[in-house]
C-alpha cells in the first residue's frame, strides 16, 4: 500500500520558498552597486556596504535588478508556461524565454549566456558543446525556478537544471554547482527548522567540497568573480561563516566583483533557510516593487506545481498498481 504523503506546513514552505526568491533579489539589488569594485574601492567609497541604494556601473535606481533575477523570472515563467500548455520541461521552452528576455533589452547580460542565447536563435541548438569558456555563473545565478518547480518531483531536478544551464554553459564545474545548490535548496525546504537546516547545509557543502576540490573553501581563497569557482567559494564561505542573513549578504557583496551575483546567491541560501521574514525590512521596502509582485506571484505558482505533480504522481502510482492486479 502507498503511503500517504503528510501534509507539509505550507505556510513555513511558502516562507522559506519566497525567501529564497526575495533573498536573490535584493542581494543582486545590493551586490550590484558595488559589481566589478575592489574591497578596497568598496570601503573608500561606501565603507560597509549594506542599503540597496542603486548606482554602480550599470547605474542603477534604488531597489532595481539586474540579469540574476529577471533571468530567474524568465526561467520560471518558462516552467509554468510548459505545465499550463502541457509540454511540461520543454527545452525549447526555456530558450524562447532567454530570448525574449534578451529582447527585452535587460540592464546587463553576461558574454557567455549572450553566445548561447545567439547560437539558439541561429542555430536552434538547446545545448552547445562542452566549452572550457562556459565556467562562468550565469546558470548557476538563474536555477532556483527549477528547484521550486520540481519539489513535488525531486527526480526531475537534476534534468532539467542540465537542461536549462546547458542552454547557454556547458562546462562540467558549472553542472556540478547548479545541481549542488539545487539539491541544497530542497534539502534545506525539507527541514523546517533553521538552526539543523543551516546546519545540514553547511555539512553537505563541506561534503560536497571533498568531492570536488576545486570549490573548497575553507580556507576561504578570498576570490569573488564570475568564475563559478570563484562565485560558490564566496557563497559558501560567507553562508558557513556569518551568523545570519544580513551579514552574509553584507559579507558578501562587500567582497566586490561579481558582487550582485554572489550576494544574490547567498541570499538564495540563507532565505531558504531563514524564511522571508528573516530578510532586512528595509531591502524587501526598497526592491523595485513590480519585481517584488512578479517574484511573489511567481513563488506561488510554482510551488503550487508541487501539488500538481503529487497528484500526477498518484495517478501514475495507482495506475501501476491497477496494472499489476490484472
Ligand atoms: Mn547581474
Ligand atoms: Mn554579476
Amino acid at each position: 500500500m502507498a503511503e500517504r504523503t503528510p501534509i507539509p506546513d505550507m505556510a513555513r514552505l511558502y516562507d522559506q520558498a519566497l525567501g529564497a526568491y526575495l533573498g536573490l533579489a535584493v542581494g543582486d539589488a545590493l551586490g550590484a552597486t558595488v559589481e566589478f569594485m575592489t574591497p578596497r574601492e568598496i570601503q573608500a567609497r561606501h565603507g560597509v556596504h549594506r542599503d540597496i541604494t542603486g548606482g554602480g556601473w550599470l547605474k542603477l535606481k534604488p531597489g532595481q535588478v539586474t540579469d540574476d533575477t529577471t533571468m530567474s523570472l524568465a526561467l520560471g515563467e518558462a516552467l509554468l508556461e510548459g505545465h499550463a500548455k502541457h509540454r511540461p520541461w520543454d527545452t525549447r521552452l526555456m530558450a524562447d524565454a532567454f530570448v525574449r528576455w534578451w529582447r527585452s533589452k535587460p540592464v546587463d547580460c553576461g558574454n557567455t549566456c549572450r553566445r548561447g542565447i545567439v547560437r539558439y536563435l541561429s542555430l536552434g541548438t538547446l545545448a552547445g558543446p562542452a566549452s572550457d569558456g562556459d565556467g562562468g555563473n550565469g546558470a548557476l545565478m538563474r536555477n532556483l525556478p527549477v528547484a521550486l518547480a520540481t519539489l513535488g518531483a525531486p527526480d526531475l531536478l537534476a534534468p532539467v537544471t542540465l537542461a536549462q544551464a546547458r542552454i547557454t554553459h556547458h562546462h562540467p564545474l558549472s553542472d556540478a554547482a547548479c545541481l549542488a545548490f539545487g539539491a541544497w535548496l530542497h534539502a534545506i525546504w525539507a527541514q523546517p527548522d533553521p538552526a539543523q537546516a543551516q546546519t545540514a547545509l553547511g555539512v553537505s557543502a563541506r561534503a560536497w567540497a571533498q568531492a570536488w576540490p576545486q570549490f573548497r573553501f575553507e580556507p576561504y581563497p578570498g576570490r569573488a568573480s564570475g568564475y563559478v569557482v570563484d562565485t560558490v567559494q564566496t557563497v559558501l564561505h560567507h553562508v558557513s561563516v556569518a551568523p545570519d542573513l544580513e551579514s552574509a549578504v553584507v559579507g558578501a557583496v562587500n567582497q566586490g566583483d561579481d558582487a550582485d551575483t554572489t550576494g544574490a546567491l547567498v541570499g538564495m541560501l540563507m532565505g531558504a533557510v531563514h524564511g522571508a521574514s528573516a530578510i532586512p525590512a528595509r531591502w524587501v521596502q526598497r526592491l523595485d516593487p513590480d519585481i517584488r509582485l512578479a517574484i511573489t506571484e511567481q513563488t506561488s505558482a510554482l510551488l503550487a506545481l508541487r501539488e500538481a505533480m503529487a497528484t500526477a504522481h498518484r495517478t501514475e502510482e495507482a495506475f501501476c498498481l491497477s496494472g499489476a492486479a490484472r
